[in-house]
């Protein structure tokens, strides 16, 4: 299963007298990527390897049968832990001068109208043809014209960025060489951005990655229907599974920037379209950041204190954020099922949406209804005692967990729900508890407010 070529390692003579006699380079080049010889890979490539291949051609052995969910050998090599920065440049420069030769090709051979038909019209600049490569080659071949093999740009449907490991000094040099369209949709209308904010995590390349791709202009907003609305949400939800207290100090900078930066441009619509009992009006950053976890509170609440720190939150929007949480944290306490969006942590599907039918979201919507009514009113003692409270939020978020701690029991992932009533709170049992805890932070005389003037209590 092993080409001569695998044999010739080490030994450029014996590789270069296999590659004269005409020896396909292009299975030698998985494994000089395999076992790091930067050497052998830039031999390999000097002999003009293809860089794309028609799955037929494709060994179904290993090491070679990875290879097939690969676009192309440069996708590959961004994906292989073993491959070092150097071969990803040498493979990114030759794929550079590939096109090029291609788009010299056309230009000679092509009239002007056949390149127009072939979506060459605005290839007179230096920039390259990326997902519609392919046409050209056809438009070529129909006018009986030879185009070698290694030219072939590859059967995907998608841009040379739309991929799951796309480095930032790859993208630029991508980008210089002149494949400068960075904010293309593949065939489902999934952008770079949207995979690059998708997979974003805690390390600060991907931010770099997401803050260059804005810089040359993407979009933040995506139309794609399964995916977040926009690069904000996209990213929030990337963080939903990842330990964001444990960002190192040297990307911290960068990824509150870059937070800052995407609020910026996607504020206003920060909601989606979800109907849920745990939000009011879709789900909101912060929701998305914290629903489904399972985390115990302690951690919870330490994962959205880090999240106000990093975006930089106003003491009014963190008031707001908490709310938010406490609804969403109540909801899942109490067991009821969620019916917005979920995200598929898939990696190869960019964190798909997956939506609950109307069907389903009618039935259990239905069968949530008399929770809902015991979740609507903790939220309206929330309400009412932060309201009543002057003090700092801090205490008052603190004071109020305290409480319901004792009272509601943490996520326990039930799958059956308990008697209802164990749930109905009361609000005299946790105004008073709420209070003796804020007590701890100052003696401050609380008004005695009538609690049945509230007309929700009556
Ligand atoms: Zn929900
Ligand atoms: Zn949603």
């Amino acid at each position: 299963m092993y080409p001569p070529l695998a044999f010739t390692f080490g030994w450029s003579v014996g590789m270069i007298a296999l590659l004269d006699a005409g020896a396909d380079p292009f299975c030698a080049l998985i494994l000089a990527l395999r076992y790091k010889d930067d050497l052998a890979l830039s031999l390999l490539l000097e002999y003009d390897c293809a860089l794309f291949s028609s799955s037929q051609a494709i060994s179904k052995k290993e090491p070679y049968r990875r290879l097939n969910s690969y676009n192309s050998i440069l996708s590959f090599a961004l994906g292989l832990y073993e491959a070092s920065d150097k071969a990803k440049t040498l493979i990114a420069s030759r794929l550079v001068s590939h096109r090029r030769r291609l788009v010299n090709l056309a230009a000679v051979m092509l009239s002007s109208t056949e390149r127009q038909n072939a979506c060459m019209e605005a290839m007179s600049d230096r920039r390259l043809p990326d997902r519609f490569a392919k046409p050209v080659v056809l438009a070529l071949r129909k006018k009986g014209i030879m185009v070698p093999d290694v030219l072939w740009p590859g059967d995907g449907q998608c841009s040379i960025y739309h991929d799951l490991n796309m480095t930032l000094r790859i993208a630029e040099q991508l980008y210089s060489g002149g494949f400068q369209l960075v904010d293309d949709m593949d065939e489902t209308g999934v952008t770079p951005l949207q995979i690059a904010c998708m997979t974003a995590g805690i390390y600060k390349e991907r931010w770099e990655l997401i803050s260059w791709y804005l810089d040359k202009g993407a979009m933040p907003y995506f139309r794609n229907p399964n995916q977040p609305k926009t690069c904000y949400l996209a990213i929030t939800s990337s963080l939903s599974n990842e330990r964001i207290t444990d960002i190192k100090k040297s990307a911290e900078s960068v990824i509150r920037r870059i937070l800052g930066r995407t609020y910026d441009l996607c504020g206003p619509e920060i909601v989606d379209s979800c109907i849920c009992y745990c939000s009011a009006y879709g789900c909101t950053p912060v929701q998305l950041l914290h629903k489904r976890y399972g985390g115990d509170w302690s951690w919870t609440s330490a994962k959205f204190n880090h999240w106000a720190y990093l975006n930089d939150l106003t003491l009014m929007q963190k008031e707001s954020c908490g709310e938010e949480l406490c609804r969403l944290e109540i909801f899942e306490r109490i067991g009821m099922a969620h019916t917005c969006c979920e995200f598929k942590h898939n990696p190869c599907a960019y964190g798909e949406r997956l939506m609950p039918s109307d069907e389903d979201c009618h039935e259990l919507r239905e069968e949530d209804k008399y929770f809902s009514q015991a979740l609507e009113l903790y939220m309206c003692i929330y309400r009412y005692l932060r309201r009543e409270h002057f003090g700092p939020f801090s205490n008052f978020w603190c004071s109020w967990w305290t409480t319901i701690n004792e009272i509601l029991p943490e996520k326990a992932w039930i799958s059956h729900k308990l008697g209802g009533h164990d749930y109905v709170p009361n609000i005299d049992e946790i105004r008073s508890s709420v209070q003796s805890e804020l007590r701890n932070y100052n003696l401050e005389d609380y008004e005695d407010v009538f609690l049945d003037s509230i007309s929700m209590f009556s």
